[in-house]
């Protein structure tokens, strides 16, 4: 799944809280975006494992959402926000492909490494591959209740995050032939 669309999800789980608190809508969006992008940054490291806790990261997350619930304050609520998005983020990649650049003739299992069990999660391919029009619609989807809730500069985020991510849909597959070979 795209960047956008793991932001999107865990904003579009703020966006209920946002609605009933209003005053931590700004904690709440900062902590579901930071949360929401922080898992692939092991990009660089060993993608989908280094920063990835699909099922570590769970009790992390209640155990983060209970601490907000005690001190409701800014910081409290946006660390609990990024915990949950960034769980969330590494549980639902799951469902997408493997991390290969071209998933139409690299084909890999390997999802996101369960570090509980010491192994990997096998791909469950719902959404085919990154920035697949499947994954462009539910990027859409998820969008819909940020832009309800959230205005100002957030409202803006998504919005853009949300037209760069159609627009990286309908390149995608043409992409892949741009690259250099040693990048895919
Ligand atoms: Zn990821």
């Amino acid at each position: 799944m795209m960047a956008t669309t793991h932001v999107f999800a865990g904003l579009a789980l703020a966006a209920p809280v946002a609605a009933a608190v209003p005053t931590l809508s700004s904690p709440l969006a900062v902590g579901a975006i930071v949360g929401g992008l922080a898992p692939d940054l092991d990009l660089v490291l060993e993608h989908r494992r280094s920063l990835h806790f699909p099922v570590a990261g769970l009790p992390v997350a209640a155990l983060a959402v209970g601490a907000a619930v005690a001190v409701p304050s800014s910081p409290v609520v946006a660390v609990a926000a990024a915990v949950v998005a960034a769980w969330l983020h590494a549980a639902s990649d799951v469902l997408g492909d493997g991390p290969e650049m071209n998933p139409w003739t690299d084909v890999g299992d390997r999802a996101v490494y369960d570090h509980v069990r010491g192994r990997w999660l096998r791909a469950r391919r719902w959404v085919r591959y990154d920035g697949a029009p499947e994954d462009g619609a539910l990027a859409l989807a998820l969008a819909v209740p940020a832009l309800l809730v959230f205005d100002g500069w957030v409202g803006s985020v998504v919005a853009g995050g949300l037209a760069v991510s159609l627009g990286y849909v309908l390149v995608r597959r043409r992409l892949v032939a741009w690259l250099p070979d040693w990048l895919e």
